[in-house]
C-alpha cells in the first residue's frame, strides 16, 4: 500500500482529521484539488466543543488570537429589546484564518491533485487521481457537500433545500453592539448580525419570500427590520439557499465520510464546521469500530441538523409576530435561558 489513510479534501474537516491521524503515527496522504487556499466567506462561529478539539491539537491559541469572542446574544423586535442571553464564549473568526492554522498543524498536503474515483481491492482501495494512482487501506471523503468520494462509493444522500433564501455581507461595525450577537425578528423574517475581528460585523438577512435575494433586497430588508443600514459601500453581498442533508452511511467498507461530505446543516446557528470536527474526533476514538462510529455520528448530525432547522424556523416569516415575540421573551428568561444558551453553543450534545 502507498499509504495507510488517504484523505480527499483539505478543508476544515480533512485538515483536522489529518492532524489527528498523523499524531498517532499513521501514514496519511492528504489530497486537495485547489492549488491555493480559498478566502471565501463562510464559517465564523466556533462553539466551545470545537474550541476544545482545537485545543487538543494545539491550535486553539492561534485560532483564538485572530478571533472576536461572542459572550451574549440580544433579540429585538424593531427597536424593542426582547431579551439578552448570556452565552458560553463562542469564537468569531473567518474560516480562512482557522484553515490556515490547521494547515500549519496538519503538515504535508498534495495540492492541485483531484480525486477522480476509486475501486475496492483486498485490504483497501485503489484511488485514481489526475496525478496518477494511489493505494490506501482507508479512504476518507472530506471533499465537501458535493463529495465525489461519496458518489463513487454509491452512498445515498438524503435531504433537500429549505424554503428560505439569505444574503450576507461583512461590513465595518458601526452598531455599538460590541461583542454581542444580535437577532432582529420581524413578520417577514429575521436579520442577524455578529461581531467579527478588526471592528467588522457580519449581517445575515432572511429574505421576504416576495423579494429576489441580492444587494438591494439585503439593504431594504435590514432597513425595514432594524431601522438602520450597515455601511456596505462597495463590499460584496453573497446570496445563498440553505440545505439539510445526510449521507445514508458515513462508513462503508474501507470508505469513511467526514465533514460536509457526510452531513450538511443550515448555517443559521453556525454549527456545521464544529459538527464535522466532533464526528472526526469520534472517528478517531472509534477507529476500529466503524459501525458504532457510523451510528453515533449519524445520530449527532441528525440532532444538529434538526436544531439548525428549528433556529431557522424560529426566525422565519410568521403571521403572528406578537405571539412569536412572547415565546422568545419566555425562552430568553429563566428557567429556559440556560438550557437554550447551552443548546445554541452545542455544549449539551452527547459526549459520545
Ligand atoms: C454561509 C455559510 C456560513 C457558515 N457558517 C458557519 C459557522 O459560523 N460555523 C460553522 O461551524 N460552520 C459554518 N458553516 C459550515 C462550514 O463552512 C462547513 O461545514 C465547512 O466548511 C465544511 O468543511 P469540510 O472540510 O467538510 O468541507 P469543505 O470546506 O467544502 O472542504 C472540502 C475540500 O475538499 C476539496 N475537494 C473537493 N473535491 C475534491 C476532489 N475531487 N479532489 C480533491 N479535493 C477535493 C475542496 O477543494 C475543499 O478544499 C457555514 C457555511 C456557509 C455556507
Amino acid at each position: 500500500m502507498d499509504t495507510d489513510v488517504l484523505i480527499v479534501g483539505a478543508g476544515a474537516a480533512g485538515l483536522y482529521l489529518a492532524t489527528r491521524l498523523r499524531r498517532t503515527g499513521r501514514h496519511v496522504t492528504l489530497l486537495e484539488r485547489r492549488s491555493e487556499p480559498t478566502h471565501a466567506t463562510r464559517a465564523i462561529g466556533i462553539h466551545p466543543p470545537g474550541q476544545h478539539l482545537l485545543a487538543g491539537i494545539g491550535c486553539l491559541e492561534a485560532v483564538a488570537g485572530g478571533a472576536e469572542i461572542i459572550r451574549a446574544g440580544r433579540a429585538f423586535s424593531g427597536a424593542r429589546l426582547l431579551g439578552r442571553l448570556p452565552l458560553p464564549p463562542i469564537l468569531s473568526v473567518p474560516q480562512s484564518h482557522t484553515e490556515a492554522v490547521l494547515r500549519a498543524a496538519a503538515g504535508g498536503i498534495r495540492t492541485g491533485v483531484t480525486y477522480l474515483g476509486h475501486r475496492e481491492r483486498p485490504g483497501g482501495v485503489e484511488v485514481e487521481t489526475d496525478a496518477g494512482a494511489l493505494s490506501a487501506r482507508i479512504l476518507i471523503g472530506a471533499d465537501g457537500w458535493n463529495s465525489a468520494v461519496r458518489q463513487h462509493a454509491h452512498i445515498a444522500w438524503t435531504g433537500g433545500a429549505y424554503p428560505f433564501s439569505f444574503s450576507m455581507a461583512d461590513t465595518p461595525d458601526d452598531t455599538g453592539f460590541g461583542p454581542d450577537a444580535v437577532l432582529f425578528l420581524s413578520r417577514h423574517g429575521m436579520v442577524e448580525c455578529f461581531p467579527l475581528p478588526a471592528g467588522r460585523r457580519r449581517w445575515v438577512v432572511l429574505h421576504r419570500p416576495d423579494r429576489e435575494p441580492g444587494r438591494q433586497a439585503f439593504l431594504d430588508d435590514i432597513s425595514e427590520r432594524c431601522g438602520r443600514v450597515p455601511p456596505l459601500g462597495d463590499l460584496p453581498v453573497s446570496s445563498y439557499r440553505t440545505y439539510g442533508f445526510s449521507a445514508e452511511a458515513y462508513a462503508r467498507g474501507p470508505v469513511r465520510l467526514v465533514g460536509d461530505a457526510a452531513h450538511v446543516t443550515s448555517p443559521i446557528g453556525g454549527q456545521g464546521m464544529t459538527l464535522g470536527w466532533l464526528n472526526a474526533d469520534r472517528l478517531m476514538r472509534l477507529w476500529d469500530s466503524p459501525e458504532q462510529w457510523n451510528r453515533q455520528a449519524k445520530a449527532l448530525a441528525a440532532t444538529v441538523i434538526r436544531r439548525a432547522e428549528w433556529n431557522m424556523r424560529l426566525g422565519g416569516p410568521t403571521r403572528w409576530p406578537g405571539w412569536r415575540n412572547r415565546v422568545v421573551r419566555v425562552l430568553l428568561a429563566p428557567p429556559f435561558a440556560t438550557p437554550l444558551a447551552r443548546r445554541f453553543a452545542m455544549v449539551d450534545l452527547p459526549a459520545g
